[in-house]
């Protein structure tokens, strides 16, 4: 690991501060918040991430890791533990989709360390990123290509990709985050300003390396997820290699609202296969006004992958992507709620 200036915030302004300094890339950003470590000290060690300066935010926990749940929405703090949020029993009643993607990530030592904040912001688990001795990686080394287009793609992306980066976004919290509408509350400098979590996460637009809207300084301080009739039938369901520890191949975070069988309202997000958290809208509006049934929830499934690309070792993920959505679908009718 390279050497490295350690500094502590004890206040928003001042991890501002310490936090704005600009760099050339996201790789190369001279500064980077530490909250949990388990994924920027990993990439250090790695020599992917060489930021000349940590700023240590542990200190904002108290004042920025509440978990609220009122009558308008669910309110969490972004530097609140992914084992806090998993367990707790009103998260867990009125918007089961956020506790169950954090319960089934990585492992009960992680998310015992891991924030909300940055779990959202983990890196891609690209092996060509990873691993600097393959110069060819755009999001890491601008320019260079994409080794990954004609390397092993298996775990790759089908959905938002294009020739720049087939990176498969990681994460499984933003996913039930894109679905039920949530805002990102960013402390820049001395005022907040929320972001539609969905415009968090870029498009890649040919520049894998530009990753999110935030700019050097910028701290996440909470999530808002507004509260809706979809938010206690949601669900999240994660298909992977092995039943725990494992990142999702495919995944997806439902919410329905259901009148009788007719699809009143459908909130869906989709994982593992896209290049950012990913909203499945034209499976909404397939399903909205209809009977949720096997073949309405497979229509719908059609229409969330229409537009998939894949690279050959990923082939299998279209169809992965369907059926994981219609068995998301099924189960969150059969809801008791
Ligand atoms: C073996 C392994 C398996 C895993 N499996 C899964 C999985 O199945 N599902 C899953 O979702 N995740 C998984 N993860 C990823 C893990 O959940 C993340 O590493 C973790 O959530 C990151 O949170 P952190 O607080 O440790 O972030 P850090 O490592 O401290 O920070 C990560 C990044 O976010 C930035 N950052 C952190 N907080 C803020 C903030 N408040 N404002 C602005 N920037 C901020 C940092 O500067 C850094 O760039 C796994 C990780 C490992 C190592
Ligand atoms: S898929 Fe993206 S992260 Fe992976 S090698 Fe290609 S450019 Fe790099």
């Amino acid at each position: 690991m390279r050497p490295f200036a350690y500094q502590r915030a004890s206040s928003l302004a001042e991890a501002s501060r310490l936090g704005a300094e600009t760099g050339r890339g996201q790789c190369d950003a001279p500064a980077q918040f530490l909250a949990g470590g388990t994924t920027l000290v990993d990439l250090m060690k790695l020599d992917v991430l060489r930021p000349a300066r940590l700023v240590d935010i542990n200190r904002l926990r108290e004042r920025h890791g509440g978990i609220e749940v009122a009558p308008q929405g669910l309110r969490l703090g972004a530097l609140a533990s992914m084992s806090d949020v998993a367990g707790d029993r009103a998260v867990q009643a009125s918007y089961p989709v956020i506790a169950q993607s954090l319960q089934l990530a990585a492992s009960a030592q992680l998310r015992n360390m891991a924030t909300l904040g940055g779990n959202v912001l983990q890196k891609t688990r690209c092996p060509y990123y990873r691993d600097p001795s393959w110069t060819e990686c755009n999001k890491r080394n601008p320019g260079s290509g994409c080794a990954a287009l004609e390397g092993f793609n298996r775990n790759h992306a089908v959905l938002g990709v294009d020739r720049s980066c087939i990176a498969q976004y990681p994460g499984d919290l933003g996913v039930a985050l894109v679905a039920l509408d949530s805002q990102v509350i960013v402390n820049e400098g001395q005022s907040q300003r929320p972001i539609a979590f969905a415009d968090l996460h870029r498009p890649v637009d040919g520049r894998p390396d530009l990753e999110t809207m935030l700019n050097p300084g910028d701290v996440i301080t909470a999530f808002i997820v507004p509260a809706g009739p979809w938010t206690r039938r949601s669900l999240y369901l994660k298909v992977r290699d092995r039943e725990s520890y494992e990142f999702a191949i495919a995944s997806a975070a439902v919410a329905l609202d259901l009148d009788g069988d007719v699809v009143r309202g459908a909130r869906i997000g989709l994982g593992g296969l896209a290049y950012r958290p990913w909203r499945a809208r034209e499976a909404e509006d397939a399903l909205v006004g209809k009977p949720l049934t096997e073949e309405t929830a497979r229509d719908a499934a059609h229409a969330a992958l229409a537009g998939a690309v894949t690279h050959g070792d990923n082939d299998y993920k279209p169809e992965l992507g369907r059926r994981t959505l219609v068995r998301a679908l099924l189960q969150a009718k059969a809801m008791e709620v």
